[in-house]
């Protein structure tokens, strides 16, 4: 889910007053948007060192120069934050008047499926939501259109799909995703209409070259809006063959840390009401201005536990920052370099995506990586937590189950390392079967 309909229902004036904001501000001048996020920056900062235990510590010594960081909008003198660091301080994190800005708990399990645990308080639940409306107008979507959903959702009773009447949206089971399955998604989708269809880059790149080979044709979204990893150039191409229709990307975390969309161009806009955004050169070496930079960035709203340079370990290339025609004041990214997985391919003809979900859970397992050599098994490399307890595992390999059946075996091997590849990002799901699968179904 991008967005939750109980944040609406909790908050109506206030979200559809952001997003008219939102609807303005897009076509701002660069240094009046400057303004305002300064303004929002100063009050984070501020609210972080008097109400935060942990900021306190560590952005206290910096107090006398944070008028200096604002009007120069430049926090490069303040120390980063990495996941590893919220986890280890999670309470002292937390602000101390937290519950004034009614927060709630949400879980993440990260790109290398390390839970991790954040509050989300009103005001990043309206922003996020307004936020999120919008990106769903730059594909052409409106409220109350319909739409079909081919992400997260995880089957009840083995279904292949399920009505949801509140969103007008009908979920397709990515965890049933079989090449034989595809011909009951397509008939489904012809009698539903929807406008949209959201979903995993890999997922709707299957989805379209299985409908080719199959030679289903029929139905025609007004656009494919997709989400949750990085959209590969061939994926775009796949789509807009067989369902003749643009793509829209976008690039968010469960944590909320930024939010980078494309537009009708199909050029990446940062979203800079949603948050602060730096592109920092990830070490010192070797840098020319195409390089991959690392993507940072600092809460405007969620005062209940700010994140302030928060380390997201995606990538970003810029490519120039010629003014889109679209309009759109924004700052642009060329190309995100995020989470590219494989998948898992099951005895059962299922071709399975985004497993992390599996893993959010257990909090005692640091680190995880799910290994697949043959169709018949997976190896789940495990780093212990300290607090590691049996039913850690014992919760992923039901969670898995589910997504995986019951045919394939899963195997739990404890490690004390999970190394980086060769592009220095560790891989969660490295599948000999899934790249196979992917390379030779066109
Ligand atoms: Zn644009």
């Amino acid at each position: 889910m991008i967005f939750r309909l109980r944040d609406f229902i909790f908050y109506p004036k206030a979200i559809y007053g952001f997003r008219r904001f939102l609807e303005e501000s897009q076509y701002w001048a660069p240094e009046m948007r400057r303004g305002w996020v300064q303004e929002r920056l100063e009050r984070v900062l501020w609210h972080a060192v008097k109400n935060v235990p942990y900021y306190r510590k560590t952005l206290g010594p910096y107090e006398s120069r944070f008028n200096a960081m604002v009007d120069n909008l430049d926090l490069r003198e303040l120390p980063i934050l990495t996941k590893e660091e919220i986890r280890q301080n999670y309470h002292l994190l937390q602000a101390e008047n937290a519950a004034q800005f009614r927060p709630s708990e949400t879980h993440t399990s990260g790109s290398t499926g390390t839970p991790t645990a954040f509050l989300l308080d009103g005001g990043s639940n309206v922003t996020h939501f307004a936020s999120i409306w919008r990106v769903l107008n730059w594909s052409g979507y409106r409220f109350g259109n319909k739409f079909a959903d081919l992400t997260g959702y995880v089957p009840r009773n083995g279904r292949l799909y399920q009505y949801d009447l509140r969103l007008n949206c009908i979920h397709l089971s990515s965890f049933n995703f079989k090449k034989e399955n595809i011909r009951t998604y397509v008939e489904k989708l012809k009698k539903f209409d929807p406008v949209l269809i959201k979903a995993y880059p890999s997922a709707i790149d299957l989805f379209c070259r299985w409908m080719k080979e199959l030679d289903l044709n029929g139905y025609r979204p007004k656009a494919v809006l997709t989400c949750a990893e990085t959209l590969l150039e061939h994926q775009r191409a796949a789509v807009q063959e067989v369902l003749q229709c643009p793509v829209f990307d976008f690039y968010n975390q469960n944590e909320r840390a930024a939010l980078i969309s494309t537009c009708e161009n199909a050029r990446y806009h940062v979203h800079e009401e949603y948050s602060y955004v730096e592109f920092l050169n990830p070490s010192e070496s070797a840098q020319t201005a195409d390089s991959p930079k690392a993507i940072v960035a600092t809460t405007l709203h969620n005062f209940a536990m700010p994140l302030i340079r928060y380390q997201t370990n995606d990538l970003a290339t810029l490519g120039d920052q010629e003014r889109c025609s679209c309009g759109r004041t924004y700052s642009t990214v060329e190309r995100i370099i995020g989470r590219v997985e494989d998948i898992v391919v099951t005895p059962d003809g299922r071709y399975v995506g985004r497993l992390d979900a599996a893993f959010k859970y257990s909090p005692g397992v640091r680190l995880s990586q799910v290994v697949q050599e043959t169709v018949d098994e997976i190896t789940v490399k495990v780093v212990k937590a300290a607090s590691f307890r049996q039913r850690d595992v014992e919760t992923i390999e039901r969670e898995l189950r589910t997504r995986l059946g019951d045919e394939i075996g899963i195997r739990f091997e404890y490690v004390d390392a999970i190394l980086p590849g060769r592009n220095g990002k560790v891989k969660f799901v490295i599948s000999k079967p899934g790249k196979e699968a992917l390379a030779t179904t066109s």
